[in-house]
Parts: C-alpha cells; structure tokens; sequence
C-alpha cells in the first residue's frame, strides 16, 4: 500500500481517542460523524446546510449508485464531490452490506448474485466490481467489499464468511484505485470475541490506511453491538482511524468514542427527524406530542442551527401535520446539528482531559426528553432487526 492517510492523535483519555487526518478534500477531525447521503444527497437537506452543521465527511452508498446508469451519470457529472455538491470529504460503502440485506441473494467465492428487480436480469457484485464502481465514483475513502452476514447466524458460517471477508479485502487491496483515494479494510466475526480477533489479525496484514468494524447494529441489540466494540477495537491498529459502521444513537456514539472508535455514521438523525423525533441536549422529544401546541420555544435553547434561530416548536408541529416538505428539511437540520455539536463537544473534552466529566454530564442531561432513552417508536424500530437497521440500506 504505502499510501497513508496521515491519520494523528492530538490527545486521548482512557482508551478515547482525538485525532485528525487529511485527505485532497480537506481535513476530518475525529471523533466524526459522517451524514448519509445514500444515494448521493443527505435526505431534504442542501449540502450547504451539511456544510454549514460542521460536518466535514459524508457517506454515500455505491449499491444505490451503481444501478442502473448511475455511475455512469456521477462521472458525466464530474465524480461525486460535484454530483453531490459536496467539497469536503466522502467516504462510500462497499455495496456489501445492501446485497447482503437483499431477498435471493446468491454468495459464492468470486462474489455476490442478486435479483435486479421488475423482471431485470440478476446482477453481480465481487470485490473488484466494487473497487471499480467506487474508484469511478471518487469518493475519498472506499470501503472493502466484505460479507456482512446475520449476526444471529451459526458460529461455523461467521467463521467460513470470516475467512471470504479475508479474501476479498486482499483481492480489493489490489486493484488500484485513483491516487487521492483510501481503501478501510471491514472487520467481521459477528458476535463472537473469537472471530473478531481473528478478522482483525488477517485484515492488520494488508497494512490499509484505516480499519472498519462491520456487522453491528444489525439487530443484535445494544449490550451485544458494546460487547463487540469493546472486544474489537483495541485490536485494530492505534496509528489509523476506526470505524465503527451504521452507528448509531447518541449513546451509541458515546460509548463507542469510550472504547476507542474514531468515525461514525448513521440514518437515525436524519430519519428521525423526518418522523419527528428531535434530539435535545435534554433528551429526545417527539414534535406531535400535544404538549407542543402553543409551546414558542426553540427546539433546544442551546442549539445554533437555522432551525432554532428561526422556529419555535408549535410552528414546526404545525408543519408536521400541515405536511409541508419543509418540516423534514428543517427537523433534519437541527438533528444533524445535534450530532455534530455532539461530536464537537467530544473532541473540545478530550483536548483539554475532561471527557469522563463530559460523558457522565452529558448522559445525566440526555436521560430527560419526553421521548425518554427508551423511546418506544424510535428504538423499536432501530432493533427491528437487519431490515430497519442503522445502516442504510434502500430507504
Ligand atoms: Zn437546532
């Protein structure tokens, strides 16, 4: 490989990590969360008010772009940086884990079969055609194409797909990508410390410039989804960034910076808002609630965004069930704000040694909200199982 991101710790705590890289879009100060722009637009919002959150990474899929003649239009319209409107830096998926997802999916060793839709012909995906569409694509840092299976599925199949997500990340790692590009290797191994620590060995041997923990909220639940960061990420290398694929909640996100991960990326801020469930500094809350009715407060009195600036909460659940696009739009930008000052709040803490005080004062505040932690609507359908995951898949 030898092409290095330059990935630098600026400062840690306990096993958290701040850190910084650069690729020719611009610098990604870590911990980051990366908004989803699946199909190469960040749901109902302009990528200026991306911008304007802070975010400084977004992901996009390349299974959604690569139906069709979709790769075809990205590179008519100049790669994705300009299809998406977008100058900072994009980090693409390896279309695995949406073929994965999909009912008639065929695994065999040179690659994946999937049924093409509406009396299509079946299509094919293997770790070179995925190497092929991203390098196409031009996103800044491409994903190996690994195999995602059910996190419940027999320890003897995890491990035979364990051994294939070996394979076909050395066959990525060798199809050349365009020089400003990155490839992250995607460690597997399901729920088991066993086979983690052995995908993370035989992914270390390619010596890629980052490292991913694949396979995780996918159903499996929150204390299993902990278990598996925590056995996972001390062993991938501490020089390059890490991770930690489609998630997730806040707390999700906070529990995983304790355990070392360094990116992150996730529908929930964006999906939630469309349903209207906002992310406060106090707790989530629910906009249809009655108790917002005539309530002219801002969402969160200590939020920045466009939206706070200018909309209380009875005028944002008005447009709720006026149904008016712009209730999507706006909810989704103060959640995207949410999560960056999140991850900005995350990194100021480490910088000066006050992130323990950070989590427990952030989590004491967190617990409120009419949605409450354990919000019914919200969770439920996050632990839905592998087809409401965190990750994007075709919504
Ligand atoms: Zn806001």
């Amino acid at each position: 490989m030898g092409h290095r991101l330059g990935f630098h710790l600026l400062a840690s705590e306990g096993r958290a990590r701040r850190g910084r890289f650069a690729t020719s879009h611009g610098v990604v100060d870590t911990p980051a969360f990366m908004p989803v722009g699946t199909q190469g637009a960040v749901k109902t919002v302009l990528a200026r008010d991306v911008a304007d959150t802070g975010a400084q990474v977004v992901l996009a899929n390349t299974y959604h772009l690569s139906l069709e003649d979709r790769t075809e239009l990205v590179e008519r319209a100049g790669g994705l940086h300009r299809f998406m409107a977008w100058e900072r830096t994009i980090l693409t998926d390896s279309g695995g884990f949406q073929v994965f997802s999909l009912p008639g999916k065929e695994v065999a060793e040179e690659g994946v079969s999937f049924p093409g839709g509406k009396g299509q012909p079946r299509l094919f995906l293997d770790p070179e055609g995925s190497m092929e569409i991203q390098r196409r694509l031009g996103a800044d840092i491409v994903m190996a194409f690994d195999e995602c299976c059910d996190w419940d599925a027999s320890k003897e199949y995890t491990q035979q797909s364990v051994e294939r997500t070996a394979r076909w990340a050395r066959r990525c790692s060798r199809v050349p990508l365009a020089d400003h590009q990155f490839l992250f290797g995607i460690v597997q191994g399901g729920v088991h410390q066993d086979l983690r620590k052995r995908s993370a060995n035989q992914l270390k041997e390619l010596d890629l410039p980052g490292y991913a923990i694949g396979g995780v909220s996918v159903g499996e639940g929150h204390e299993l989804m902990t278990a598996v960061t925590t056995w996972t990420a001390p062993l991938l290398p501490e020089e390059k960034p890490r991770y930690l694929m489609g998630v997730g909640l806040p707390e999700d996100i906070l529990s995983a910076v304790e355990q070392g991960m360094d990116m992150f990326d996730c529908v929930i801020p964006t999906r939630y808002a469309r349903g209207g469930t906002l992310f406060t500094r106090l707790g989530k809350l629910r906009i249809t609630d009655r108790r917002y009715r005539y309530d002219d407060s801002a969402l969160d009195s200590k939020c920045g965004c466009y939206t706070c600036k200018h909309y209380t909460r009875m005028v944002l659940r008005h447009l709720h069930y006026a149904r008016e696009p712009l209730f999507a739009t706006l909810c989704s930008i103060h959640n995207l704000q949410h999560y960056q000052d999140l991850m900005a709040g995350i990194r100021g803490a480490l910088e000066l040694g006050r992130f323990a005080d950070f989590a427990a004062g952030w989590r004491r505040k967190a617990s409120g909200g009419d949605a409450g932690p354990e919000d019914g609507g919200a969770r439920r359908s996050r632990r839905a199982g592998k087809h409401d995951g965190g990750r994007a898949k075709h919504s």
